[in-house]
């Protein structure tokens, strides 16, 4: 089933398995209580940690633990994300309970053993505050479903060392950046949105163009043997055969797509026919529908970063095809396109559009200066300096109920 065709419930019922034998995580039993793995962040049950217990890497992803002689099933059970299933009442409360037997945490010396507990206190809060959300259907959409997978990437995290809190703070990061896209969404007038993207990719108003029909055509154009021997020609020769009809509308479209996927890297090439003349042919990876279409999609939204235009994967789902159905191939390419610079380009977004949408000017100045805190975080550094370590917790955790009150 495709994850937009699941309820929000069902969806993240997929981060509280394990990532080995796909068993529900469950405090009952010993043997289904998770356990993240260090560096890669997948999540176990008990049992299927204790038959790997002497391997070096995950077999999910032949990552390598590098955990200074622990053996992974001494590592300390997933709390936090017990806490997405379970009253804290019904989980034991203090260290002692919880980890009076394991080695290494016991191990641990003080200063790291303060790090590990404000950590797990930070993503405990976390699960409490995403839980109701999560769970009500009128208020899930507070979170993009980018968002939900940051939340659960942060709850996956093994912070028994320094690394493992540079992987939080790196987690934190992330997660800021789509709270503050999730805001800017918030502000953002949807009837606008097409007019925003096409100011965006410098197209006049209304001509954001139909891809599908586009480059269904010109598929199917470059498959007949007519000699094309340039783009203007492909234009041109596309033109003349649209032209006599235009069935679809879409002539003021073929140039602009065209010239879209001309932009080096080019998706064309010179082929030589049977007859020895050359021909224009897409290039052999872009010779379907789909994966020309996601090439269009991507070249589209890489126009639209550099133009500090920014959208949840879902917004652009929407914008491209009507519905959210390709929303995870639209945060796969946000993925790709992510630069350092992108959090900074989010939060003048943001700042813009809140101080135009004229939204409460003390939660928009809060909101921009945490966001600012989060997106210079120094992953290497802070992890180890408490003060720094400890404020990125705590503003996440303010931008994230700041988040949820602009819903109220
Ligand atoms: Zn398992
Ligand atoms: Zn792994």
């Amino acid at each position: 089933m495709s994850l937009s065709k699941q309820s929000v419930q069902s969806y993240y019922m997929e981060f509280l398995r394990c990532a080995g034998c796909s068993e529900v995580f469950a405090y009952e039993n010993p043997l289904h209580r998770p356990i993240t793995l260090p560096v890669c962040g997948h999540t176990m049950c008990g049992g299927c940690v204790y038959i790997m217990r002497d391997e070096k890497k995950c077999p999910q992803d032949e990552v390598s633990f590098e955990i200074n002689d622990t053996s992974i099933n001494q590592l300390p059970t997933n709390y936090p994300l017990l806490i997405i299933r379970y009253d804290p009442k019904q989980l034991p409360k203090d260290n002692e309970e919880r980890y009076g037997d394991c080695p290494s945490y016991m191990k641990l010396d003080d200063l790291t053993r303060s790090y590990f507990t404000v950590t797990e206190d930070f993503l405990g809060e976390i699960s409490l505050f995403i839980k109701p959300i999560i769970n009500d259907e009128k208020r899930q959409s507070i979170f993009s479903r980018s968002t939900t997978r940051k939340i659960f990437s942060l709850l996956n995290n093994q912070y028994i060392n320094h690394e493992g809190r540079s992987k939080v703070l790196e987690a934190i990061r992330s997660l800021g950046e789509h709270i503050c896209i999730d805001c800017i969404r918030h502000y953002q007038k949807p009837q606008q949105l097409k007019d925003n993207l096409e100011a965006a990719i410098r197209l006049p108003k209304g001509h954001f163009p139909e891809p599908e029909k586009v480059l269904k055509t010109i598929l199917l154009f470059l498959k007949c043997c007519h000699p094309i021997t340039s783009g203007e020609n492909l234009v041109e020769s596309m033109a003349q055969i649209v032209q006599r009809k235009d069935p679809y509308g879409i002539l003021s479209s073929v140039h602009d797509i065209v010239h879209l996927l001309s932009i080096t890297p080019c998706c064309f090439q010179m082929v030589e026919q049977a007859d020895s003349s050359s021909s224009i042919k897409l290039k052999p990876e872009f010779q379907n529908y789909e994966s020309i279409r996601r090439e269009y999609d991507s070249r589209i939204i890489e126009m639209a970063m550099s133009n500090d235009f920014c959208l949840s994967a879902e917004q652009w789902s929407y914008l491209f095809y009507g519905n959210m159905q390709h929303e995870f191939e639209m945060a796969l390419i946000y993925q790709k396109l992510h630069t350092p610079q992108s959090f900074t380009t989010a939060i003048n977004l943001f700042y813009d559009m809140a101080k135009h949408a004229q939204g409460d000017p003390q939660t928009i100045e809060h909101l921009r200066g945490y966001f600012q805190f989060l997106s210079n975080i120094d992953l290497e550094k802070d992890a180890s300096q408490w003060y720094q370590y400890t404020a990125a917790l705590g503003l996440l955790k303010k931008v994230l109920k700041l988040l949820i009150n602009l819903h109220k």
